[in-house]
């Protein structure tokens, strides 16, 4: 039995900050949520950034723990290959797995997450508070500060026992690394993306709608997940600078050049292609590393806020919600808060460090790789192998389909 006890506060009602504070008041503590963002189930959503997501199975196993499978599975569109779509407009399905049950589920993220929030709220230990900006913790003290965006109110509470899952630009990130308890490198991809509609017809996909979509192009590419209203969520991934940039798409006439050019099957279901181009954001992405995931027993940082990737292996929710689930099961071993922090960063790090790098290294298999007749070869010989031997599992399926290997045994693995 653990000793632990008491309230916990999370930073950050995002997808780990809410799936975590239905697993903890699950286990009986009082959950203090605050968010900066107003609630999700009163108004619009905000979900800033990319609107749909890949769940597999390390993810649906943080969320089978809370109970929550059967609210999401609902909500997800099942995807069992990538479809790759070559320059002359034909395509060719690459399954992700050899069993009926190996595929990833697209999900959207504003609506995950209200259902997360919907689940945790109605837990009678769990309470919300939005709108609420939290700076980090004071300068001299071990509690947290937070602005109310409502009325600039600036109000406190102590820090003991809490996570911080705010995400990759972590404002408590930043005041452990003031105080010298962590240290931080963050590494920026040069490729920025870009996320664009490949609306439905009659309510109804204009393509394959159990597959993930990918127009690989070698420095570049455009990939797109299907939405259960029957469009699509079509993201190009596209060096920030230099040759083929967005710097070099200065005006509609560019980047419908440039579409026309690359992905003409695709420029053909894109008709808002211009007008979306200028209104939606040009996010930017990247790695951050981050040593001294905690104070004490005071505060921990979780998902993005530890250890933000790139998502080319659709890892990074994944990854955050097996922290989560990692760290239950890590509290019935450990009976003080310090403790259990500091052993989770132990037994997080190396798998955590181990996701980036292959989520760094995913990008080259997908843009480049999957146009290689060897690299078609290789995986298809290894797709024969694996059903003739279930004790071989290749890269991929270990980190999609096996929660039960680590990330660090995954990454020992010849990727092809
Ligand atoms: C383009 C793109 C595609 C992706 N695709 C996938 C995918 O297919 N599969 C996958 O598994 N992962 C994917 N990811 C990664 C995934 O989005 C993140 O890993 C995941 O959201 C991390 O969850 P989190 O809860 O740690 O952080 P977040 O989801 O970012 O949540 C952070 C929360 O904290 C709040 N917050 C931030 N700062 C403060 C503050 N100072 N005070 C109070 N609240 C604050 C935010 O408003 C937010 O609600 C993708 C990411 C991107 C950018």
């Amino acid at each position: 039995m653990s000793g632990l006890q008491g309230g916990v506060n999370i930073v950050g009602a995002g997808l780990a900050g809410s799936l975590l504070a239905v697993l903890l008041a699950k286990r009986g503590f009082n959950v203090t949520v605050y968010e900066r963002r107003a609630d999700p189930r009163i108004g619009p959503a905000d979900s800033g950034r990319s609107i749909n997501l890949a769940l597999a199975a390390r993810g649906i196993r943080g969320l089978e723990l809370a109970g929550l499978l059967g609210r999401v599975m609902p909500i997800t569109i099942p995807m069992r290959g990538r479809m790759v779509h070559e320059h002359d407009g034909t395509a060719q399905l690459q399954m992700y797995g050899v069993r009926p049950e190996e595929v990833i589920h697209s999900v959207s993220r504003a609506t995950l997450n209200r259902v997360l929030i919907e689940e945790a709220a109605a837990l009678p230990n769990v309470s919300f508070h939005f709108g609420q900006l939290c700076l980090g913790l004071a300068h001299d003290r071990d509690v947290l500060e937070f602005r109310d965006e409502a009325d600039g109110r600036i109000h406190h509470c102590a820090a003991q026992a809490t996570i911080a899952t705010d995400g990759g630009g972590s404002a408590v990130r930043d005041s452990l690394v003031a105080r010298e308890v962590a240290s931080v490198r963050e590494e920026p991809l040069e490729h920025d993306y870009k996320e664009l509609t490949i609306p439905g017809r009659d309510g109804k996909h204009v393509m394959d709608p159990n597959a993930l979509h990918i127009w690989p192009r070698g420095g570049f590419m455009l990939i797109a997940l299907p939405n259960l209203d029957g469009t699509f969520t079509a993201t190009l991934f596209l060096a920030r600078v230099g040759a083929n940039s967005f710097e070099q798409l200065r005006d509609a006439r560019d980047v419908d050049a440039f579409f026309a050019r690359e992905f003409p099957s695709a420029r053909a279901l894109i008709p808002g292609l211009t007008s979306e181009w200028f209104e939606h954001p040009q996010g930017s992405l990247g790695t951050v590393y981050t040593r001294g995931w905690h104070l004490d027993g005071n505060v921990l940082l979780l998902g993005d806020a530890a250890h933000a990737i790139v998502p080319f292996h659709g890892q990074g929710m994944n990854c955050a919600f097996e922290d989560c689930a990692e760290l239950m099961r890590m509290m019935d071993e450990h009976h003080t808060w310090a403790g259990l922090f500091e052993a989770f960063e132990q037994e997080r790090r190396p798998n955590t460090d181990a996701i980036a790098r292959m989520a760094l290294e995913n990008y080259l298999e997908m843009r480049e790789a999957v146009l290689d007749p060897e690299y078609r070869k290789r995986k298809k010989q290894a797709e024969e192998l694996e059903k003739q031997d279930p004790g071989f599992i290749p890269r991929y399926s270990k980190v999609m389909f096996h929660p039960e290997i680590r990330y660090v045994e995954a990454l020992g693995t010849s990727s092809k």
